[in-house]
């Protein structure tokens, strides 16, 4: 491991004044990213910042604004959230499936994020729910929506100085639902051959799409909205046919590689089949 200065503030304050010293300075929450990484060498730091202690960084609230999830709160703390569990389902699929109990336990959904891996499973959840972020450096804040995020592979919009404060999910209106499926070869601890995160809003008179949303992991090099997908839906009664147009729409979104976990055939087939069952699973949701 190579040596770098750390730190651990109790305030957002104290730790956006060392986020602006010079050199490269680097938020740690669970480390299940980026102490593998400092150790191989793939990220470098001359300062390690622990952002747990922070207050702000530790919030979990349903509010009538929405949900704020503090950006050091733990993949557990945040699946197993009452509204969580309830509102925004797909976000507790996702989160809960993450690695394993342990690692549960330690990473964070905003470290999920920040590590901004297009297998994130996370992301397509918080996508599909149009979560904005909330990032603060020492000369202010800024708000931006969580899909004008990702800049690349392992990339964000983050400036020098800059860290996520919070993400903020918006209340989803009556009638809706979620829903994250993502396909590994084996039962846990691997990383997302494609995964798609859904959300779907029904009008209860007459079963047609008002609202649907749905976004896309492991198959482009950042996480990405299936837009013609979310069009072929809106103002449609939704139907099994319906879905199946959807779930093939889907697909366009999808640029993906071919590497060894599948090609890139094999994931833009694994779209469609996801988005398909996702979309089944929020019908279901909604309908109880
Ligand atoms: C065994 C194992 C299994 C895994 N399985 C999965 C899986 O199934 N699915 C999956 O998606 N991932 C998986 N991962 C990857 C990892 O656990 C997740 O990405 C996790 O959510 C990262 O959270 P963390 O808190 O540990 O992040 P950290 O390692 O602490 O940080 C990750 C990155 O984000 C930056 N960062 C963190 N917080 C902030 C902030 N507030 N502001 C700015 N930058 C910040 C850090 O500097 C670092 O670059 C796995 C990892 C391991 C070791």
């Amino acid at each position: 491991m190579p040596s770098f200065e750390f730190a651990q503030p109790t305030s957002l304050e104290e730790a956006l004044q060392l986020f602006a010293a010079p050199g490269e300075v680097r938020a740690l929450v669970g480390g299940t990213d980026i102490v593998d990484q400092l150790k191989t060498g793939r990220r470098n730091a001359d300062m390690v910042v622990d952002v747990k202690r922070i207050p702000e960084l530790q919030r979990l609230e349903s509010t009538d604004d929405g949900l704020h999830i503090g950006a050091a709160r733990s993949c557990t703390d945040v699946g197993e959230f009452p509204a969580v569990r309830s509102t925004y389902r797909a976000l507790a699929d996702s989160a809960l499936l993450i690695g394993s109990w342990q690692i549960q336990n330690r990473a964070g959904v905003g470290g999920n994020v920040c590590n901004a891996a297009p297998s994130g499973d996370t992301i397509p959840a918080l996508l599909s729910h149009e979560a904005r972020a909330v990032i603060a450096s020492a000369s202010g804040r800024r708000e931006i929506a969580l899909s004008d995020f990702f800049a690349g592979p392992g990339q964000t919009v983050l400036q020098k100085g800059e860290i996520l404060v919070e993400l903020i999910l918006p209340s989803p209106p009556a009638n809706s639902a979620s829903s994250y499926l993502r396909f590994i070869p084996r039962n846990e601890m691997d990383i997302a051959v494609a995964g798609v995160g859904s959300f779907l809003q029904l009008d209860p008179a007459n079963n047609t799409v008002k609202k649907a949303r749905i976004a896309l992991a492991s198959v482009a090099p950042t996480p990405v909205r299936a837009r013609a997908a979310e069009e072929a839906l809106e103002g449609n009664v939704l139907t099994d046919d319906l879905i199946a147009t959807a779930a093939s729409a889907a697909v366009e979104a999808a640029t993906p590689i071919t590497d060894v976990r599948g090609s890139a055939e094999y994931r833009r087939e694994l779209v469609r089949v996801l988005t398909g069952r996702t979309l089944g699973i929020c019908r279901d949701r909604i309908n109880g």
